[in-house]
């Protein structure tokens, strides 16, 4: 059994190909306008929705798709989530999957890291590093270097804060 004593021990990793935000859309927002002067008309602006594994993170808008997008790739990287833990979010909460909303309930340890275009051999994970993965993506396959099954050590654990029944 993993207790949450035991998980807070653990420094959970991103996927090494994981970005901010792995998910954003575009929704449109409508507004009926009523006024006596200068009469009624539906009037539109668009929502830019920034999503990680499966929640909404931070929303931006504009008058237009176009611009909207402008505005979203302008803010990418500069979005600030209050109470957001980290940069990349609570990795303890999910698959480490880009876009995977599931808990996870496989914790492996990767053994060396590797530059992600180079693939250089920079060296071993520190012994608590560990990425998360639900059951649905636990295999890892062996194209990759760092993201490979034969680079992770799987552990004997139990996620404590996700009950499957
Ligand atoms: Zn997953």
């Amino acid at each position: 059994m993993t207790t949450p004593e035991d998980i807070a021990k653990l420094r959970f990793l991103p996927h090494p190909e994981a970005e901010r935000f792995d998910s954003v859309t575009v929704d449109i927002a409508e507004r009926w306008k009523e006024s006596e002067l200068s009469g009624d008309e539906w009037r539109f602006s668009y929502v830019i929705t920034f999503w990680r594994h499966g929640d909404p993170i931070a929303q931006v808008s504009g008058p237009s798709v176009e611009k909207a997008l402008i505005v979203a790739a302008y803010e990418f990287s500069r979005i600030e989530v209050e109470g957001a833990k980290g940069y990349m979010g609570d990795l303890s909460a999910y698959c480490c999957q880009p876009g995977c909303p599931n808990p996870w309930e496989v914790l492996k340890h990767p053994i060396t890291r590797y530059e992600r275009y180079s693939g250089a051999n920079t060296g071993p994970y520190k012994p608590n590093d560990v990425r998360a993965f639900c059951d649905r993506h636990r295999d890892r396959g062996d194209c990759a270097l760092d993201d490979a099954d034969r680079n992770y050590i799987e552990l004997d654990a139990t996620n404590p804060f996700y009950d499957k029944a």
